[in-house]
């Protein structure tokens, strides 16, 4: 069982009531470590609040009008001291590319996703990619360190922390990928369920419902959701299997009826 958003807005606020000094800025990741030192991060029941959620909040107390921050640059914050000053705003979305869920939100920040672009097998080339490049970048940058060794343990820890980190990121879109193959079947009657909203025959199943039943317009939708879930995995289920028919003969006329014990289906065939 959760504790609960403000359970946790509670703690994470008064952890930044202690934390915030006049004038001095702080990084967001900064000032989670220090959140989770502290112990209020994991609740008696082994709770978390992750650091997605901590961001979250900062944000909050960013945008609300009685909120303790300001938004000095991405990811810094400061105090805020004069009620009126949010800092550097965050960037509206275009609703036009409203693709992510509403948690995601705070990670856009204006960045238009092209669905193109956000295919796995792309990103996982992408992240390849992109950790060829960090690499290079990252030797280039350990070559000043035959000019000043004293950085070179400083940078050749930064360079192991960043391959892990982009290894890391592979791994896990392999993962991802991996549960989509595993899932193909729930990923097609989700496709089906999504057309199946978008089309006349869901309006006028919805109208008919609402004339029906006094069930509020949530209540309903998810009704008719689970009802077609329901009859494209048992239509997806029997293409797989194969019918079970239950076959009805009649001698005299030279005719079968088929009937699909499972899925309804019916069919004569003559002989
Ligand atoms: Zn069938």
């Amino acid at each position: 069982m959760p504790r609960g958003k403000e359970g946790s807005f509670d703690t994470m606020r008064e952890f930044l009531r202690d934390y915030l000094k006049d004038g001095e800025p702080f990084k967001a990741s900064i000032a989670y470590a220090e959140f989770w030192k502290s112990g209020k991060a994991v609740d008696g029941l082994g709770r978390t609040i992750s650091q997605k959620d901590f961001a979250m909040f900062l944000r909050t107390e960013v945008l609300k009008q009685d909120g303790l921050l300001k938004r000095t640059a991405h990811g810094i914050y400061e105090k805020r001291i004069d009620p009126e000053d949010h800092g550097v705003t965050f960037a509206r979305k275009n609703p036009q590319s409203d693709i992510s869920f509403d948690a995601d939100d705070a990670y856009l920040d204006g960045i238009q996703v092209s669905p193109a672009d956000a295919r796995l097998d792309k990103l996982c080339e992408d992240a390849v990619t992109l950790t060829a490049r960090i690499r290079f970048a990252m030797q280039s940058l350990q070559k000043i360190s035959e000019v000043y060794p004293e950085f070179a343990s400083e940078l050749a820890s930064y360079r192991a922390g960043l391959m892990k980190d982009m290894d890391r990121v592979a791994t896990s879109l392999s993962a991802v990928m991996a549960w989509c193959d595993d899932h193909t079947n729930e990923i097609l009657v989700a496709g089906d369920v999504f057309a199946y909203l978008e089309s006349d025959e869901y309006d006028m199943e919805f109208s008919q419902e609402m004339m029906n039943t006094a069930n509020s317009d949530d209540e309903i939708r998810d009704y008719l959701i689970e009802r077609h879930r329901a009859y494209v995995e048992k239509c997806m289920e029997c293409e797989e299997q194969g019918h079970d028919w239950e076959e009805l003969a009649d001698g005299e006329n030279g005719i079968s009826e088929l009937d699909c014990q499972r899925c309804g289906k019916s069919m004569t065939l003559s002989w």
